[in-house]
């Protein structure tokens, strides 16, 4: 269960023992639970020294419901390709009741670039008649009823909870996942999971600049598969970059042969991690996770 206290105990043991210099010790004490709030602290000021605290929606809309298309497109493609998608597209469909409306195999095409199109064209009409029957054709608030519209889920719901009606959410996109994991903020590979887990690290009052500034990190430095931590501001914090280091220096150590069959067995387990992470990305394709 999701939120349980087993979870939590689990979960903060594994973020004491991260916090311990990533050793097998596990620090239970006050001092490591300190020790993981002063370093969250410690990432959250620098990545507000770096980007600022203006709040920043990459997915170009006017209102409520052109986010939400605009966020339902999304799924697994870039928020350029969805922004030069949509530019035309509102134009051509300016009003719920004309997505609605529209003829399904017309809309396919309107949107193809984005990928995935049979089901975004279906579900934007669906959500679009959802949000006219249920909801007078205006975008709902809460979670429960955004969740409640075809096509919705946490994640497209949290992005117009917290652009649209200023409510803390944390948006868990393919990049959020990934470095608050090598940031050691959550071991999770469920996006729901990361997404409790960050909100119970993260103060409620950085939830929606964190997504912000995630993302924007992830674009820049800490990208997919090979995070630039040269570059990185967040360097001296990473706990996935401590890892690798302290892994480099143990090599360093071991003599010829052995060094050889312990960077083998390194290799080969960062392969089969790799291709787990593949495979779930792969089979999580619903609202974009
Ligand atoms: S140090 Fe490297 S892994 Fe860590 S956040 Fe920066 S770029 Fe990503």
């Amino acid at each position: 269960m999701i939120g349980s206290k087993t979870d939590d105990n689990e979960w903060r043991m594994d973020n004491r023992k991260i916090n311990n210099g990533g050793t097998d010790k596990i620090d239970n004490s006050r001092k490591g639970q300190r020790a993981v709030k002063k370093r969250t602290k410690e990432i959250l000021d620098l990545l507000e020294q770096e980007y600022g605290t203006d709040y920043k929606c990459y997915l170009n809309h006017e209102n409520a419901w052109q986010l939400l298309i605009a966020t339902i497109l999304s799924a697994q493609c870039t928020d350029a390709r969805v922004n030069i998608v949509t530019k035309d597209l509102f134009q051509k469909y300016p009003a719920v009741s004309a997505f609605a409306n529209a003829d399904l195999k017309e809309l396919e095409q309107d949107i193809h670039p984005t990928g995935f199109y049979h089901n975004k064209a279906k579900n934007i009409i669906a959500c679009c008649r959802d949000l006219e029957v249920k909801f007078g054709g205006e975008v709902p608030g809460s979670l429960e009823d955004l969740t409640s519209l075809a096509g919705v889920g946490r994640k497209t719901a949290n992005v117009i909870r917290g652009n649209i009606f200023h409510e803390p959410s944390v948006v868990v996109d393919t990049h959020v996942k990934r470095i608050s994991k090598r940031l050691g903020l959550t071991k999770e590979e469920d996006p729901v999971k990361v997404e409790f887990d960050l909100m119970r690290e993260l103060p409620k009052d950085r939830w929606i600049l964190w997504n912000i500034h995630i993302i924007r990190l992830g674009r820049t430095i800490c990208k997919a598969p090979t995070p630039n931590c040269a570059e990185c501001f967040l360097q001296g914090v990473c706990i996935d970059y401590a890892n690798r280091e302290k892994a480099k220096k143990t090599l360093k150590k071991i003599p010829g042969k052995k060094k050889e069959a312990a960077k083998k067995t390194a290799d080969e387990k960062k392969k089969a991690a790799g291709k787990t992470a593949d495979k779930k990305e792969e089979s999580s394709k619903e609202d974009g996770r």
